[in-house]
C-alpha cells in the first residue's frame, strides 16, 4: 500500500506518481488521509504549515502590483475589424505566402519606422507608402513595418504598447487600444502590416490585423517565441542571433512547423492550454551580427547551404538595417542595391527585404520635455528619410522589373 500523504513526506517527491494518490492530493488529500497513530501531532503540523503559509510570504515578493486588463474579445468589440481591413489582411497574408511559395514573382519589402511612437506621423508615412506601393506593385510588394514592442539589450522604452505616453506611466491598456486603432487605420488604407511578435500575450489582441511577423534576434532562440510562432496565422521571419549565428534561426524553423502545447491566453483573457497546428511559413532573416554584415553573396550562399542541410526552406529575407548597416541607417540603400545586383546575377533565394525608414532621417533620444521631440524622427533605431526611401525603392523596382518574372522556376 502506498504511504499516506503527510506533511513530513513532501508530496511532490513521491515517485512514481500514483494516480489515485495524486487525485487524493488534488481533492485535499492531506486532510482526507487515514488517521495516523500520532494523529494529534499530524494536526499540529497542519496548523504550523498553515501558519507558515499565512504569516511568512514566499510568493510574489518582487511583484509590486497586478492590474487586470481589457480582454482580447472586449478590445476587438470596441475596435472591430471592418470589411475593408479584413480584405487587406487576407490578401496581404496570401500574397506573402505566394511569394514564399514562388507563385508570385515579386519581392516583398517590410519597410517603415523602427518603432511607432506617434500615430499621426505613422499615418502620414503610411499614406505615402501606399502611393509608392501602388506605383511599384508589379515588382515590389510593400508591407508597412508597424512595430509596437521593442526588445532592449538592457533597458529603455519598450514600445508604444508598454508605455504609449513615453513618460514611464506604462498605460498598457491605452497602448493596446492605440495600437489596435492604428493597425485598423493602416488596414483601411489597403496597406498590409508587419510587426515583431515579442510579448506572447499580445497576439490575441492584434494578430487579426497582421500580415507578417518577425521574431527578433534576441528571441529567435527562445522556446516561448517558437511555440507562439507555431500558432500565428501569418508567415514568420526568424532573425539570426545578435552574435551573427544562423543556427538559432535554422532551429527555430525546425521547431515552428510542428504543433506545440503551452500556456497561453484565450480570447477571454483566461490562462489556457494552447495547442497549435504548426506554422509552415517560417523563413530566416539575415540581419548581420557580431560586428559583421551577412547580406553579401558569400554569406547568403552559406545560409542557403545551412538551410538546405537542415531540410528547411531556403527562402531568405535580408534586413538592410541593424548589423547589416552597422547601425548606420544611411547605408541601407547600399545594401538594397547590393541585393538587387545579387538577384540580377542569378540569386534565387532572397525573396524579401526589411528596411528601417521614417519621414525624416536618423533618430533622436526621447527628450525630457516631450514637446521638444522632432516630428517624424525615430526614437529607437535610425531610419532613412522618406525621399531616400522613395528613390531606393523606385531604383530597385526599375532594376528588377524584367528579371523577377524570369526568376520563377
Ligand atoms: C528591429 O527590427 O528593430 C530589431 C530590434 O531587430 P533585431 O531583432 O534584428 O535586433
Ligand atoms: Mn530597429
Amino acid at each position: 500500500m502506498p504511504p499516506s500523504i503527510s506533511f513530513r513526506a513532501h508530496p511532490v517527491f513521491l515517485w512514481p506518481p500514483d494516480s489515485a494518490r495524486l487525485l487524493n492530493l488534488y481533492k485535499g488529500g492531506v486532510s482526507q488521509s487515514p488517521p495516523r497513530k500520532n494523529g494529534a501531532r499530524g494536526l499540529q503540523q497542519l496548523q504550523v504549515a498553515k501558519h507558515i503559509m499565512t504569516d511568512k510570504q514566499v510568493d510574489d515578493l518582487n511583484i509590486a502590483s497586478q492590474d487586470v486588463l481589457v480582454t482580447p474579445n472586449a478590445l476587438k468589440e470596441k475596435l472591430p475589424l471592418s470589411e475593408n481591413a479584413l480584405q487587406t489582411v487576407i490578401s496581404g497574408r496570401e500574397t506573402i505566402r505566394n511569394i514564399l511559395d514562388r507563385k508570385d514573382h515579386r519581392l516583398f519589402v517590410v519597410i517603415g519606422p523602427c518603432s511607432i511612437h506617434d500615430t499621426d506621423a505613422a499615418m502620414e508615412y503610411a499614406a505615402k507608402l501606399k502611393k509608392l506601393a501602388d506605383e511599384v506593385s508589379d515588382t515590389i510588394y510593400l508591407v508597412l513595418r508597424v512595430y509596437f514592442e521593442k526588445p532592449r539589450t538592457t533597458v529603455g522604452w519598450k514600445g508604444l504598447i508598454n508605455d504609449p505616453y513615453m513618460n514611464d506611466s506604462f498605460k498598457v491598456e491605452d497602448g493596446l487600444h492605440i495600437a489596435r486603432k492604428l493597425l485598423l487605420d493602416v488596414a483601411e488604407l489597403g496597406l498590409p502590416a508587419a510587426t515583431e511578435a515579442l510579448d506572447p500575450t499580445t497576439p490575441q489582441y492584434l494578430q487579426d490585423l497582421i500580415a507578417w511577423n518577425a521574431i527578433g534576434a534576441r528571441t529567435t532562440e527562445s522556446q516561448t517565441h517558437r511555440e507562439m510562432s507555431s500558432g500565428l496565422s501569418s508567415p514568420v521571419g526568424f532573425k539570426n542571433g545578435t552574435d551573427g549565428s544562423l543556427d538559432v534561426a535554422v532551429n527555430a524553423m525546425l521547431s515552428v512547423k510542428h504543433p506545440h502545447r503551452f500556456l497561453g491566453i484565450d480570447p477571454e483573457g483566461r490562462v489556457a492550454l494552447t495547442t497549435t497546428k504548426g506554422n509552415q511559413y517560417g523563413h530566416v532573416v539575415l540581419r548581420g551580427g557580431g560586428g559583421k554584415p551577412n547580406y553579401d553573396s558569400v554569406s547568403v550562399a552559406l545560409a542557403e547551404q545551412a538551410l538546405e542541410k537542415a531540410g528547411v526552406s531556403t527562402n531568405i529575407m535580408v534586413d538592410c538595417s541593424h548589423a547589416n548597416s552597422n547601425k548606420d541607417p544611411g547605408l541601407q540603400p547600399l545594401v538594397m542595391e547590393n541585393i538587387a545586383n545579387q538577384i540580377l546575377e542569378g540569386n534565387e533565394s532572397i525573396l524579401g527585404l526589411m528596411v528601417e525608414s521614417h519621414l525624416k532621417f536618423g533618430n533622436q533620444k526621447i527628450p525630457p520635455n516631450l514637446d521638444d521631440m522632432e516630428y517624424g524622427v525615430s526614437i529607437t533605431d535610425g531610419c532613412i528619410a522618406w525621399d531616400t526611401t522613395e528613390e531606393a525603392i523606385r531604383s530597385m523596382a526599375d532594376k528588377l522589373r524584367e528579371v523577377l518574372p524570369k526568376r520563377q522556376k
